[in-house]
């Protein structure tokens, strides 16, 4: 999201400066809009940065941030202007910046592969050129065009999740007897994993589509990226959740997959915006409400 970000908006120095190390992961970038205070309502975030001379000065902390503390880049969402969406500006911040600190690690219920912790600024300085794309009231905007493929690739993670614990918990029931013959035997058992894989394969395909449309740049894009990441992350959620169900007591077990893949996928119905709020997107696409 960050590396797109930069390349989608920021300026040819900006670019030449950051692009190249960020696609090379050289450097990790973290996505910075979330505050205590605003989260759905992230167009009412508070922490501001203030110009004064060539620099900004930013005062204010951001809650949950994936991978806060690890990163090398920080594209921070702050207010620079008016209240509302287009008071807003975003400010690259480079992790060694003074007065930029870190909260301690959360303890989370899954999506352990990186860190979540709030990154917190106390007149944290900055030049004013790392403004980016060098145009103030526009950071909303690029937040929000970055969550649109933020939302396939949360998507993505979904269906990798539900393709895992799909062929574990095949495996399971064609191994596994109860009553004298494999659980795969059981009509419940087959209902399950057919509307288990229709499932999988209605999500991949909205997810693609959703990618095709937006690489397109089409006008649906935001709306298509919105319902795909609603239905995938919630159809897959439950696709590891009743994978869990057939693998009886032993899904129960950190001995096995299965309660991984559920822990982890519980998140994405709630990170890139919540699965509540891409209804919120969608219907406004269509009612104009
Ligand atoms: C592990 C993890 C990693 C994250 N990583 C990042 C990150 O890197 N960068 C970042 O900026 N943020 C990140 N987030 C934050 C995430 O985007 C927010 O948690 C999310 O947007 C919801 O905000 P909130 O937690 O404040 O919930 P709230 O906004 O308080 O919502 C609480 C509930 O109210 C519902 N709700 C709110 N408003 C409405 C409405 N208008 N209509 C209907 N229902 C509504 C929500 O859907 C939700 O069910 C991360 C979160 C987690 C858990």
């Amino acid at each position: 999201m960050c590396s797109w970000m930069m390349d989608t908006f920021g300026t040819e120095e900006q670019k030449s400066k950051y692009l190249e190390k960020l696609c090379e992961m050289e450097y990790l970038g973290s996505y910075c809009l979330t505050e205590p205070g605003s989260g759905s309502d992230a167009a009412s975030l508070s922490t501001t940065a203030k110009r004064d001379g060539n620099e900004y000065v930013l005062n204010g902390s951001k809650a949950f941030i994936s991978n806060g503390g690890n990163s090398d880049l920080y594209l921070v969402m702050a207010r620079t202007g008016e209240s509302g969406p287009k008071g807003i500006s975003t400010i690259i911040v480079p992790k060694d910046t003074p007065g930029l600190s870190f909260g301690k690690k959360e303890s989370k219920v899954g999506w352990n592969s990186q860190p979540t912790r709030a990154v917190i600024f106390e007149d944290c300085r900055v030049p004013v050129h790392n403004l980016l794309g060098g145009k103030e009231g526009f950071g909303f905007k690029f937040a929000m065009k970055g969550l649109d493929g933020g939302r396939v690739n949360v998507s993505s993670c979904s269906i990798g999740g539900a393709d895992a614990s799909l062929r574990a918990v095949i495996e399971h029931v064609s191994d596994r007897k109860q009553f004298g013959k494999p659980l795969s035997y059981f009509q419940n058992t087959q209902f399950e994993i057919a509307e288990m894989a229709s499932k999988l394969v209605a999500s991949r395909l909205m997810v693609r589509s959703a990618a095709r449309l937006l690489d397109a740049g089409s006008p649906t894009a935001t709306a298509s990226c919105a319902m795909a990441k609603q239905f995938a992350t919630d159809a897959c959620f439950d696709v590891c959740n009743r994978s869990l169900q057939l693998f009886g007591g032993y899904g129960y077990l950190k001995d096995y997959p299965v309660q991984q893949y559920m822990r982890d996928t519980r998140v994405h119905q709630i990170l890139e915006g919540t699965n509540e709020i891409m209804k919120v997107i969608v219907s406004r696409s269509l009612l104009g409400v």
